[in-house]
């Protein structure tokens, strides 16, 4: 059954745009799937860093797709793409090219050890809120039973994020596929 789903993804070294912009175009690709929508691009201060925002500092967003792939499905399509773009899977919490997480799955509760859905921790982080509360301000959390906007309210995370600016041009798939031929 076609469900909205929320994926958040975030990229703290390298090419951060790139990664994000690569993460969010291979969703774009899933079968059965669609994507519905992407969030701007955050620049989130890193846990215990007080340095200025560049390399370190996390980019995050959100993507929200329509899809008939099942939760387990999904997490092992996550699991895929963050392999393919490089992530290490000896130091998954060292610095990471793409974090891939399914914060919603319509309104679905999942309590397993290795997929719990919604996403335990994105209730406390900012960094998630932003981009949803973007995206679909009224979601309600299906066991917080409160809104994305009414979560964002309560949030206690003080780290600091800002929006990346400018805004790459570039993203999601919209780069030229092929040079023009000579002459156009
Ligand atoms: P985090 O994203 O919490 O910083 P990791 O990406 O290293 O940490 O954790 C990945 C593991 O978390 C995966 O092996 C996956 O099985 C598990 N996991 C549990 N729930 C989810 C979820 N909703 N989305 C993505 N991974 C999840
Ligand atoms: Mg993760």
């Amino acid at each position: 059954m076609r469900e909205t789903v929320f994926i958040g993804f975030g990229s703290n070294v390298g090419d951060r745009v790139d990664f994000c912009d690569r993460a969010v175009t291979l969703l774009s690709l899933l079968p059965h799937s669609q994507v519905v929508g992407v969030s701007l691009l955050y620049e989130t201060e890193p846990l215990h860093d007080h340095a200025q925002p560049g390399n370190n500092w996390f980019l995050n967003g959100v993507v929200q797709i329509e899809t008939d792939v099942a939760p387990r499905s999904l997490l092992m399509v996550l699991r895929e793409i963050e392999r393919s773009l490089g992530r290490d899977e000896d130091n998954r919490s060292g610095p990471r090219t793409i974090d891939l997480d399914i914060l919603f799955y319509g309104q679905l509760v999942i309590d397993e050890p290795d997929l719990a859905v919604p996403h335990p921790r994105l209730h406390q982080r900012r960094f998630v809120l932003m981009p949803l509360s973007e995206l679909d301000p009224l979601w309600m959390h299906p066991s917080r039973h409160r809104t994305i906007t009414q979560l964002l309210a309560e949030v206690q995370d003080r780290s600091e994020i800002r929006l990346l600016l400018p805004q790459p041009s570039t993203r999601y798939g919209s780069r030229p596929t092929c040079s023009p031929p000579p002459g156009l």
